[in-house]
């Protein structure tokens, strides 16, 4: 009978929840964290509702020594943003998301004509009188790679390409977004300023938007060349509207839980993700992954009810995605501590190919046990000395050892900053294979006999 009542009871549930399998450490962070905070932009109120989980949850984890450690930075919040190519039949509606740091048009929108560059080399290039007085377009198509290396280069459109438009001239910058997809998905991020240049409005079209914008530029191009006058031909010209705004000073954090070691000496192992994410999506792969994958490794490493050699310290780093506030505050106050090894997951959930390493001579015997423990799991090593992350680039740079598990970037770029960066993009599997390598690393770090207090450079 009561067999017979609990069957009825679970065929009341709806079949979703009854299908559920059962909940890992990862995946119950990130599926928590975009469900009962969702999208945390650096600065925001979400974001520090998103540090107040955190502490709440890595308490319950059962990790030492929980805290959130504050630090103030500039913040920018997203306004309206709409945008229209302008025929002379009336508007065609573009999607079209600001950039982080963009400055704002008038309240009633700015028209212009559009001047098309394939590269930001080519605007470089170009004579400030060419562009003075319009709204610079830049192409600079982005294609997917399996090591997201194609990032670092065709990124530089977004983080400089506005901030060089504007000291030619421009009024507004239109780019293709920096991804991979062919989605009318626009990928928002951060763009910077130099001290002395006014922000002017700059934005990201997804990629058939800015492919619409690039025929269109293409007649133009053809019709001047057959008539020879610019009035015989009808310019490509935009409206645009953003009102974004800088609401000054306002806090984030760093939260920090540890397993604390044996060894105090033998100095602290940092791992972690960012917490904070852009403000389209949820942030599940950039970058509540990192956050759980690196979290679920260090559970393991508490559950085993050994204490480590070292003192692990999780951090779930605040204001990443806005300029690496998290890291520059962490080192400013723990950068004279004893760091045996920093590391960070930032890059999706999707598995882990490759391993590379920055680390001291005296490390060769751990390089080899590493090498083959990852093995078993289908990841190789490589020959890029490692990097770390940019919440960990300072420790990095000051000499700390490292490892880089880099992850299957192939379809990073079609998600990365957009509104569809959601829980459903995580692949479970794929996502436990990381937490697995994560443990290893984690494990052989942290209880290595080797000396890693030695510097790398
Ligand atoms: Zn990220």
């Amino acid at each position: 009978m009561i067999r017979f009542i609990l069957l009825l009871s679970l065929l009341a549930l709806p079949l979703s929840v009854v299908a559920q399998p059962p909940q890992s450490v990862a995946w119950n962070i990130v599926e928590g964290l975009t469900t009962e905070v969702g999208p945390r932009l650096a600065g925001t109120e979400a974001e520090s509702m998103a540090r107040i989980w955190a502490v709440g949850k890595l308490k319950a984890l059962g990790f030492s020594n929980v805290r959130s450690e504050a630090f103030v930075m500039p913040v920018w919040v997203r306004g309206d943003e709409r945008a229209s190519l302008t025929y002379d039949h009336g508007p065609q509606n573009l999607i079209i998301t600001a950039l982080g740091n963009s400055g704002a048009t008038p309240t009633n929108g700015l028209n212009g004509e559009v001047i098309g560059f394939s590269s930001l080399e080519e605007m470089i290039a170009a004579p400030n009188d060419e562009i003075r007085g319009k709204i610079v377009y830049i192409g600079n198509a982005m294609h997917a790679t399996q090591d997201g290396s194609s990032y670092g280069y065709f990124g530089n459109a977004r983080r400089k390409g506005p901030n060089i438009a504007a000291k030619k001239g421009a009024v507004a910058v239109v780019i293709r977004s920096i991804g991979t997809d062919h989605h009318r998905m626009p990928h928002t991020g951060v763009t910077n300023w130099d001290a002395d240049v006014k922000p002017i409005p700059s934005a990201a079209l997804s990629s058939p938007d800015a492919d619409q914008i690039e025929r269109n530029l293409a007649r133009q191009h053809k019709c001047f060349e057959e008539f020879q006058q610019k009035a015989a031909c009808s310019l490509v010209s935009l409206k645009l509207l953003l009102t974004p705004k800088f609401i000054g000073e306002r806090q984030s954090g760093n939260v920090i839980a540890e397993v604390p070691g044996t060894d105090p000496a033998a100095g602290v192992v940092v791992i972690g993700g960012h917490l904070d994410s852009w403000d389209l999506g949820t942030g599940a792969i950039d970058d509540g992954a990192g956050v759980a994958i690196t979290t679920a490794a260090a559970k393991a490493i508490l559950d085993s009810g050994k204490k480590p050699r070292r003192t692990v310290r999780v951090i779930w780093w605040g204001a990443e995605e806005v300029g690496g506030f998290g890291g520059a505050a962490y080192f400013k106050a723990h950068g004279t501590e004893a760091h045996a090894f920093a590391s960070e997951s930032d890059f999706g959930a999707d598995r882990i190919w490759r391993v590379d390493f920055g680390l001291p001579d005296s490390a060769k015997a751990l390089v080899a046990r590493l090498t083959s423990a990852l093995a078993a799991l289908g990841i190789g090593p490589g020959s890029d000395p490692a990097s770390g992350g940019t919440d960990v680039g300072e420790l990095v740079k000051s000499g700390v050892p490292v490892i880089d598990l880099q992850q299957d970037g192939t379809r990073y770029f079609d998600l990365h900053h957009t509104a569809d960066d959601t829980l459903d993009k995580i692949d479970r599997v794929q996502l436990e294979q990381n937490v697995a390598a994560w443990a290893i690393v984690l494990d052989a770090v942290a209880n290595a006999p080797e000396n890693l207090l030695f510097r790398v450079k």
